[in-house]
This record gives C-alpha cells, structure tokens and sequence, in this order.
C-alpha cells in the first residue's frame, strides 16, 4: 500500500486496486494525448466511444458472455433496478414474480416489486434471522413466474449462493439474479441466467454505475412506457448513450478489468478469493469460540465475512474496531442491522492484506480471552 493509505475491508464502495487508482490520477489531467480529462470528453467523441467499447468487449470476454445478450450501463445503482427489471419483464399487475428472500438485499427487491406485480417468496429466511437458506431440494415455485429472482451474495448477512442455484428452478423460467457484491469474484456461466445486474462499487469500479448483462428475447419484452432511463430495450438499442452516461465510472470499471484480465481473469480471482476467504473462517472456527461466525457454512460468503467476539460482546467489538483503526485496518463494523464484525474481501483486498488482519486478530484474542 502507498505510505497513508490503510486497509480497506469496507462493504461498498470498497476498495480497489491501487495500480487503477494510479492510472486514473496519471491520466485525469490528459486523457491519453487527448489534452482533456476522461471528465471532460463528450460521450459521443471518438475517444469516449474506445472506452465503452473496449470496456463491453473486457466484460464479454472475462464472462465469456454468448451473442445473445447485450450488456448495459445504467446510473440509479443497482436498487434502481428492484423497479426496473419488474418494470421491463412484467406483462403488469398480474404478472408473479417469484424471490428467493436470502437476505436484506433480495427482501428489499422482493418489498419493491410488489408496488409493481405479484410477489410472491419461495423462501424468506428472515424468520431465521437469514443465518442459512433453505435446502434447494424443498423451494417451490408458483404455476407461472414471469422470472425468479434471487441475490448471489447478500452483501449485508453474509450468505452467498452456491453456483448452481439454476438446477432448482423450473426449466424456462428466467432467472434474474442480483451479483452486485459477488460479480467478477469467481467465472459464471452467463448463459444460465436472463438477467444478472451488479452495481460497480464492490468488485468492478466505483458507485455510480449499473452493469446489466441482459438475454436478448428479455431486453425485447421491454414496453415504450418503461421510463427511458430503465428501459432496456432503449439502452440496448443505443448502447447505453441515449442519455449521458457515468463515463469515468464507466472508465474505472475499464481499468479494473484490464487489471483482472492482466491478473489471470476470473479464474485467478476467484482462486485469491478462496484463499482469502478459507484463512479468516480458519482463523475464526479454531478460535475456540472467541470469534463466532453463525452463519451455515454452506453458505458463508467469501466477499462478506460476518462474525462476533464472544456471542455478541459489544464494549470487547468496540475495542477491537478501535485497536484495528490505530492498525491501519478499516471499515470492518457490521451492517447497523446486524451489529458484529464484517470484513469484506473484495478483489483489490491482497492476501497479505487478509493475513495482516489475521493476525491482529490472533493478537487481540491472545490478549482479551
Ligand atoms: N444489492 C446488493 C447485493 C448490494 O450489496 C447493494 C448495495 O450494497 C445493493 C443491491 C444496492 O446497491 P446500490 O446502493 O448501488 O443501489
């Protein structure tokens, strides 16, 4: 880390590799010989339209994204489009939507859809304080979705999906699904889902910008009357400039993937990942029950590592935020609904970066037991 910064284990914005945020600083003032910032190029001019070109281009080829869909950029995050996908894929009120409520995040599309159309929840594992999921075998579906919903990673409890979530689900039935905390972590075979929507600001970019990889036969479901700035069909048609758009957000999304591609692509990443991930639930599981992590390990996040220190000692927590803080570690409080410890381990989070933070915390249980 360049001398001043600390470590960032935030939940989003999170933090990002540092040779994009030094590209970004080397090229803000002339944006490659154009003698203007990447802020101040029109979104029509030649030098803009490399950018969102090359920037499509990355995404498809580290997704291997198939020729039948299209991938968008919006603004409005991705809670923009807890409205927009129903708004876009439903006939109207009648229409079912069918949502696997895993977390706070797929209970807040779950909650805004039904402003909309039908809603109706395979699953919702608030009851259980969404601790777990519901073993797959056992989800049913209604007669006839328009699509299902469901969130890979719920960036707020922890849980994250297993890969194959697509083996539960009634044939033909779109699957949307909500990767904002978990896109470009790990490869996904794109060609099982209609949609998948990411907002950039944990693992691909900066906040500001919405990625959507849409399947053709669903941008085309899209009414004149969704407003332009949701409507799929528009954005597709004129990839994504009918209005302006994020472009330095589009800009940085570019470098990250430039730099994931220079790093072994998603594979790789997904690899780090792992390593990350399996070395803090290490950490916490031989801790003896100092730190508690009561989440399923089935489906224990590797981007949100939610966890306790003894059961839930709030004034012990307290101390160990403070101490980390004076350690140069940063941003590990819980979601304000949870309380406890997060620790997110974004791409841009090293492994050297995770064993300093395992570290600390060996050194803070040895000395609080
Ligand atoms: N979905 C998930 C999984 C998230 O983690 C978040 C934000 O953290 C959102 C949706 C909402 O994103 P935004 O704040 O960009 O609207």
């Amino acid at each position: 880390l360049t001398k001043g910064r600390v470590l960032n284990f935030g939940a989003g914005p999170g933090c990002l590799p540092e040779e994009v945020l030094i590209t970004a600083q080397n090229e803000l003032l002339n944006f490659q010989g154009s003698g203007k910032s990447i802020m101040e190029l029109s979104h029509r001019g030649k030098e803009f339209t490399k950018v969102i070109e090359e920037t499509k281009a990355n995404l498809k080829l580290l997704l291997k994204v198939p020729d039948n869909y299209d991938i968008l950029f919006l603004q409005g995050g991705a809670t923009s489009l807890f409205a927009g996908i129903p708004l876009n894929l439903c006939d109207g009120p009648s229409d079912t939507i069918d949502f696997l409520v895993t977390g706070a995040w797929s209970k807040a599309a779950y909650n805004e859809a039904k402003l909309y159309t039908k809603a109706n929840a395979v699953i919702d594992m608030e009851s259980s304080k969404f601790l777990s999921v519901v073993n797959p075998a056992e989800w049913k579906f209604s007669e006839k979705p328009a699509y299902i919903h469901y969130c890979d990673n719920e960036t707020v409890h922890g849980i994250e999906m297993p890969t194959n979530v697509y083996e539960y689900t009634p044939a033909g039935v779109p699957i949307v699904c909500d990767m904002s905390s978990n896109f470009l972590s790990k490869p996904v075979d794109v060609s099982k889902y209609g949609v998948i929507f990411a907002g950039a600001q944990k693992n691909a970019g900066i906040a500001g910008i919405t990625i959507v990889i849409a399947r053709h036969d669903l941008i085309s479901r899209s009414k004149p009357n969704v407003p332009n700035v949701f409507n799929f069909l528009k954005k597709s048609q004129q990839n994504s400039l009918d209005n302006t758009p994020p472009t330095f957000n589009i800009y940085i999304t570019g470098l990250v993937l430039k730099w994931l591609i220079k790093n072994g692509g998603l594979e790789a990443a997904d690899k780090r990942n792992q390593e990350k991930a399996d070395l803090l639930y290490k950490t916490i599981n031989e801790s003896n029950d100092f730190y508690c992590c009561y989440i399923d390990e089935k489906y224990r996040s590797k981007m949100n590592v939610c966890f306790r220190i003894k059961g839930g000692d709030n004034d012990l927590e307290e101390k160990f935020f403070k101490q980390a803080e004076q350690n140069g570690i940063s941003d590990i409080k819980g979601h304000r609904s949870v309380g406890g410890i997060r620790v997110s381990l974004y791409n841009a989070m090293t492994l050297q970066g995770t064993e300093i933070l395992i570290n600390f915390m060996k050194k803070f249980m040895s000395e609080n037991k």
